[in-house]
């Protein structure tokens, strides 16, 4: 029998619980023991200008974060940074999009057509349809996508929804009309162990998911040519002239603080985050092991060169799977729990994501609920 700690918790016995959203307040608990360390003041007379640096050709990008981030991807050894440009963004969700914007408008025809490989982190479908682009379209699934022309591949490593570890899959080497974004929103320690210091065009980092900070909406991509740079600057220019130095400001100092717990044993914070998941994926691995109806991907072991040691994959989420003829997500619903369904992010209803960052009362709220879950048979073949 698998033990489930801290169950009665009376306010969330009968509430709907919402794992849809990857929301990362796990990490509150780690950051609120670091107390003061990450306290800004921010007097009303500072940090008022729109210009952060008028030498930098992205001139809105505070040169406090931009040390931080060259100094974390160093002491994390998970990405270079030499030779390339840092664009600052409200999000990756904005880079992407300017990402996208940037490689379409330098391409010879339009409109390019934008594919991920099936299962999907779901939003790429709203960012490449929302505003109706003449210059680009969602082609959907890269498995077997075959069109002529220009593309963009969104690659996704670990991925959002299934944690595999991906490389392109379209695949035209010598191609000057292909293009890829690396979307490495979950490339560090605490998800999946660092096999390789990462080197391409167009890389792409949130803070959101490294540390927890989803509200300040920081995201910064690395890009090697100064053309895409450049058009990237000028789409978040456009969209929202910039942006906040607060949230830069706030983001440098806890970057800063993270990459000074990565010399200390006691306060790691990889390695906090890495004991966490591996913990919650244990359980979580229990539970489904004793239901028999559900299923969870298996990854392998790798050598990760942050820990100096051989681990598993601990993904930010859980792709469930049933072997029933279900539609899971509704069935979920049923018991109170929301996820997001499988079909969203180009796959079927016998699946669906799981947030495995919650707040630890909700997570275990999750994992009861499903060890009493009975599913219906609700697909009609
Ligand atoms: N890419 C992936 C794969 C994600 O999972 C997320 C967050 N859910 C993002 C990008 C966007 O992150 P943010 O806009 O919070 O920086």
């Amino acid at each position: 029998m698998v033990k489930l700690e801290n169950m009665k918790n009376i306010s969330l016995s009968d509430s709907v619980i919402n794992l849809d959203h990857g929301d990362p307040t796990a990490y509150e608990e780690y950051w609120r023991k670091i107390g003061d360390r990450c306290t800004v003041t921010i007097r009303g007379c500072d940090l008022m200008s729109y210009f952060s640096d008028v030498n930098n050709m992205c001139w809105f990008l505070e040169p406090e974060l931009a040390e931080a981030i060259k100094e974390l991807h160093d002491a994390v050894g998970n990405a270079a940074t030499e030779d390339r440009y840092i664009v600052v963004g409200t999000g990756s969700t904005q880079l992407c999009q300017a990402a996208v914007h940037a490689l379409s408008s330098l391409a010879g025809t339009q409109p390019v057509s934008v594919v991920a490989a099936a299962p999907y982190y779901s939003t790429y479908v709203e960012e490449t349809t929302y505003v109706r682009s003449g210059m680009y379209k969602w082609e959907g699934d890269a498995w077997g996508f075959d069109k002529k022309g220009p593309y963009i591949e969104l690659v996704t490593s670990p991925n959002n929804p299934d944690g595999t570890l991906r490389e392109t899959v379209v695949n035209r080497p010598d191609d000057d009309e292909s293009k890829v974004i690396h979307d490495f929103a979950y490339y560090w320690p605490h998800y999946t162990p660092i096999t390789r210091r990462q080197d391409h065009d167009i890389m792409l980092f949130t803070f959101s998911k490294i540390t927890g900070h989803a509200g300040s909406r920081i995201g910064w991509a690395l890009v090697k040519d100064k053309k895409v740079a450049k058009k990237m600057v000028e789409y978040i220019i456009v969209n929202s002239i910039g942006v906040s130095k607060e949230s830069q400001i706030r983001t440098a100092k806890i970057l800063k603080v993270l990459k000074e717990t990565c010399k200390s044993e006691a306060e790691n914070f990889f390695e906090y985050g890495h004991e966490m998941m591996k913990n919650r994926w244990e359980k979580l691995r229990g539970v489904v092991k004793e239901s028999d109806v559900f299923s969870l991907p298996k990854y392998p072991e790798a050598y990760c060169y942050f820990f100096g040691k051989t681990l598993g994959s601990y993904p930010a989420f859980a792709w469930l799977g049933t072997k029933e003829e279900t539609d899971l997500v509704n069935e979920l619903r049923r018991h109170k729990v929301m996820s997001r369904a499988g079909e969203r992010c180009g796959s079927d209803k016998k699946h669906v994501r799981v947030s495995m960052l919650s707040r630890e009362d909700v997570f275990n709220v999750f994992l009861e609920r499903l060890a009493n879950m009975k599913l219906i048979k609700s697909i009609d073949l």
